[in-house]
């Protein structure tokens, strides 16, 4: 077997890692995984980390779980890829319907993308595209909220308010309106703020624009910044009032992360009997959508949208493609996991899982090196105070974590679970432990 210095070492040559710096790469040499089993990844010297952060969002029920590995396993042996423009398989279109009936058959098309940004791409050209055909060419500005994450190619890049990641390239993207969000641990006033500015943004502009893009429930990128149901529902009145769509990101809170399959259904449950008008016109799924094995991402829409495309005038249509759009093994993978969602036992565990998480973070609450411990479902995140947090406190968090056995990457000094869904009450505990004793390592040697 290759030591783990050596994988390492022939990766920052080979590799252009995402989201680094590779001149600091040896610093934090990336660590050389050689296999994945349940929630936890062994390096090539046999080591063992907790993925606690479900490898980016993506992992939903551990690796090599038998039953989305068999699906894919199944759908290598009698189709892997045809193209979706003049052809279809059964994958995919079992997959648009799973999705449309859980959406009470509201957003009822699928358009099929391989990652997130491009997801995104798609309801933005499609939302301008859909009222260009309907005589509202004008309406070509995009609205996002202080805070967002939508992606990084260069339409996704203009309606995402991350520094760090726009600022380098700010010259090559659209204007977009950036409005103020809301953040839990600002209280309540903050929904207020934040539906004012959107109020009088709508005002000002509302025939311009053709889309407000939110993450419904958690800002994740931003660092686990978290909102209430009711200011969703607000946002959506707002944006039906000002003939406005609406696209919900759910690329990383969907598949059931916030303790429903989407997370837009808590918007649904706080206002009964409202369920048709308040679902978004445009749902963007990715991430957990394969469980972590294979990249599609999806975007659901209305049947308003789509019919908006219906004409003899083929530039009428959405013309966008993408190579490997509805990928045969990727579809047959999100297939069997819309189907571990069909009977509703497993968002009743998820329910337990996160109680679980909940009573074992519960005694942080007391910590007075951390504030603003805060939980939507299966994600759990707190603040390390400022005098403790430093400048680069994510990577020292993230280097002593490694000997505690557990892969994770604070953002800032924001530290969050966001685990596979295999958290039983011993393993929350163990995580409990593990990041404590982190904590009391960064620390000491701060
Ligand atoms: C990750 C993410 C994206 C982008 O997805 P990629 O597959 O990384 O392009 C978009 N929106 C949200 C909310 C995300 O978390």
């Amino acid at each position: 077997m290759m030591p783990v210095q050596d994988l390492a070492h022939r990766s920052q040559t080979a590799i252009w890692h995402p989201c680094t710096q590779m001149a600091h790469l040896h610093r934090v040499p990336p660590l050389p995984i050689a296999r994945g089993e349940g929630p936890w990844l062994v390096d090539t010297d046999g080591r063992r980390y907790f993925d606690a952060n479900s490898s980016w969002w993506v992992n939903l029920f551990g690796h090599g779980d038998a039953g989305i590995t068999g699906a894919i396993h199944r759908q290598l042996d009698t189709l892997a890829h045809v193209m979706l423009a003049g052809c279809t398989h059964e994958p995919a279109v079992r997959l648009g319907e799973l999705l449309a009936a859980r959406t009470g058959g509201q957003l009822g098309h699928t358009f099929f993308a391989s990652d997130g940004a491009s997801a995104i791409e798609i309801a933005l050209k499609m939302s301008f595209h859909a009222w260009a055909n309907q005589g509202q060419a004008q309406r070509r500005e995009f609205v996002c909220l202080r805070h967002g994450y939508h992606g990084e190619t260069i339409g996704a890049l203009a309606v995402t308010d991350v520094q760090l990641f726009r600022d380098a390239y700010a010259p090559l993207l659209m204007q977009a309106h950036i409005v103020a969000s809301p953040d839990s641990r600002d209280g309540a006033a903050s929904e207020a703020e934040a539906l004012h500015a959107l109020r009088e943004l709508l005002a000002a502009r509302g025939e311009h624009i053709a889309a407000v893009v939110v993450e419904p429930l958690v800002q994740c990128a931003a660092g686990m910044r978290m909102h209430s149901p009711a200011y969703l529902r607000a946002v959506r009145e707002l944006t039906r009032e000002a003939g406005v769509h609406l696209i919900a990101d759910e690329i990383a809170v969907g598949c059931g992360r916030t303790g429903r399959f989407f997370a837009w259904e808590h918007v649904l449950a706080a206002t009964p009997g409202a369920d048709g008008p308040f679902w978004p016109d445009f749902l963007t799924l990715s991430k957990g959508i394969t469980a972590g094995t294979l990249p599609l991402s999806l975007v659901l829409t209305t049947d308003a949208v789509y019919n908006a495309f219906w004409s003899d005038d083929v530039r009428r249509g959405f013309l966008h493609s993408h190579s490997y759009s509805g990928n045969a093994l990727a579809c047959a993978a999100a297939v069997a996991v819309l189907e571990r969602f069909a009977d509703g036992a497993l968002l009743g565990e998820l329910a337990q899982q996160a109680q679980h998480l909940r009573t074992a973070f519960a005694p942080l609450a007391d910590d007075d090196r951390v504030e603003h411990l805060r939980q939507r479902g299966t994600i759990l995140a707190f603040d390390v105070k400022a005098e403790l947090a430093g400048a680069d406190f994510a990577l020292r968090y993230h280097l002593a974590a490694r000997t505690h056995g557990l892969l994770i990457r604070p953002i800032g000094g924001t530290v969050y679970l966001m685990p596979p869904y295999v958290v039983d009450a011993p393993t929350a505990a163990w995580l409990a432990r593990a990041v404590g004793a982190t904590l009391d390592e960064v620390s000491h040697a701060a």
